[in-house]
């Protein structure tokens, strides 16, 4: 017995998932964006108890494409318009296999000189491509969600002077965060999460195009300063998930530094614009804030998972998490950068390969040029919206997102969120593109993300097609 798979069968095997998956990506656009299976399918499909003794990879393979494919939602599907698209490409793909492959652990610079390197450059790169000032300093996290929890504890570290990281959060110490009522579900989960409680989270209104009211959140941390509140962190966001919403950062930046708040924003999609010249000005304002998260894994076409967070304050997210056992200590450990300091986990992936090898292959024009047209469709998406008399848009789009419904003269509101429900069961049954929904009030909105690199301005015709075809199912006559 070979201790690990041998090395002229992995070479074999190495070859057919390259031509696997170069197949999958190939022929992706003819499976259905959903698959069609009912709860439970997979699991009925696979051994309820592991095999006692290994299997050939032959097996594994075939297994692969006969239980687990017929079961995989295809995100790098051309025709994937739900929540937000996103792309595996290409030489993000390369970069994940190989970073298996090396399985550096990017924990501290010792355990990985060149990750950890490659890391502070990627995201310096990253960094001059949205415009941010150079004083903002990078780390990857997991996910947007983990990237915005850090930013908080980072908030806290500086609110309660230390006292929550040496003490917990006593009950009552009454911290209080503000962020708009259509921020990520991240943020209070976050809130939940640093013992700052739901309570603890402050939803502020928005004015007509979904956007942070300054004057209302004004007035709440007023109030709650004159009731015993601490506030101590807003959270504004650079694209909202529901329907990618600008709060106005310069306006909430001006009353974080007369307050004395921690400014984070959440540019988890939409920071991604600023790639683009003539958009940069989605981040406006963001020179001033205390942390700002972009995911590359969203709209810069990096597979799964790569979440940047900038911060100016590093040394603040330093002292929120740094704790080093002695057997992690080294020689040069204080010259260096040791990414474990920067959040709860210790182990970390070498992400970094993948913005190197994605920044390299298309160039930072290249990127620009990809997010560039995905606003351009969306833009004509939402004109055809507007020109028709059987749709209309419920929100401005102002980047790569378009929210809209279906309309009828003779329908109330219960019948026209009815009617949308069925046209995009109707639409997403069909196979052929996949869009999600949101509430807009009490409006049920459908909603076009566009995202992925396979995806065409025809991909788009095909939606608003389907689109009209489903509908004339359902509206006879
Ligand atoms: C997608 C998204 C998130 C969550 O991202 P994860 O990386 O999945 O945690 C947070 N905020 C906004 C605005 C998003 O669009």
């Amino acid at each position: 017995m070979s201790a690990d798979l041998p090395l002229d069968d992995l070479r074999r095997h190495g070859h057919e998932v390259v031509d696997y998956l170069v197949d999958y990506l190939a022929r992706v656009e003819g499976l259905p964006v959903l698959p069609a299976v009912t709860p439970g399918e997979i699991k009925g499909l696979l051994p309820p108890s592991p095999p006692l003794t290994g299997e050939s990879m032959d097996v594994v393979l075939a297994d692969l494409d006969r239980i687990i494919v017929p079961g995989l939602t295809h995100w790098n599907h051309p025709g994937f318009f739900g929540y937000f698209a996103v792309t595996g490409s290409g030489p993000g793909i390369l970069a994940d296999a190989l970073a298996a492959a090396f399985n550096n652990i990017a924990m501290m610079w010792r355990t990985s000189p060149a990750a950890t390197e490659l890391e502070e450059v990627t995201l310096d790169w990253l960094r001059q491509m949205l415009g941010l000032p150079a004083a903002f300093e990078g780390v990857i996290y997991d996910t947007a969600s983990m990237a915005s929890l850090c930013a908080m504890a980072a908030a806290r570290e500086v609110a309660t002077d230390s006292a929550a990281r040496q003490y917990g959060l006593a009950v009552g110490a009454r911290l209080r965060l503000y962020t708009s009522e259509h921020a990520h579900a991240s943020i209070e989960k976050a809130a939940i999460t640093l013992g700052i409680g739901l309570a603890g989270v402050k939803k502020i209104p928005t004015d007509a195009e979904f956007r942070m009211d300054p004057d209302a959140l004004a007035r709440a941390i007023a109030e709650d300063r004159a009731e015993g509140w601490r506030p101590f962190c807003v959270v504004a966001t650079v694209g909202t998930t529901s329907m990618s919403s600008i709060d106005p950062i310069p306006a909430i930046a001006d009353l974080c530094a007369r307050e004395a708040l921690w400014l984070h924003v959440d540019a988890a999609y939409g920071g991604a614009a600023a790639v683009v010249p003539e958009l940069r000005w989605v981040l406006d304002g963001c020179d001033r804030a205390d942390s700002l998260v972009v995911n590359p894994h969203k709209w810069l076409f990096v597979p799964m998972d790569c979440s940047a967070l900038f911060t100016p304050r590093l040394d603040v997210l330093r002292q929120a998490f740094s704790l080093v056992p002695s057997y992690l200590q080294f020689a040069q450990m204080d010259e260096v950068r040791n990414f474990m300091d920067y959040g709860p986990q210790l182990g970390r992936r070498f992400r970094a390969l993948k913005l190197w090898f994605v920044f390299r292959a298309f160039g930072v024009d290249g990127l620009a040029e990809r997010i560039r047209n995905h606003v351009a469709w969306a833009q004509e998406f939402a004109a055809w919206v507007d020109k028709s008399p059987r749709f209309e848009r419920l929100a401005p789009t102002p980047l790569s997102l378009v929210c809209f419904r279906a309309v009828r003269d003779d329908f109330n509101e219960g019948d026209l969120n009815k009617l949308n429900e069925h046209l995009l069961d109707a639409v997403n049954r069909r196979g052929r593109v996949f869009l999600s929904h949101t509430k807009l009030g009490n409006r049920y909105a459908l909603r076009l993300a566009i995202g992925n690199l396979r995806t065409t301005l025809a991909h788009v015709r095909l939606t608003w097609d389907e689109l009209n075809a489903a509908l004339d199912e359902l509206n006879p006559g």
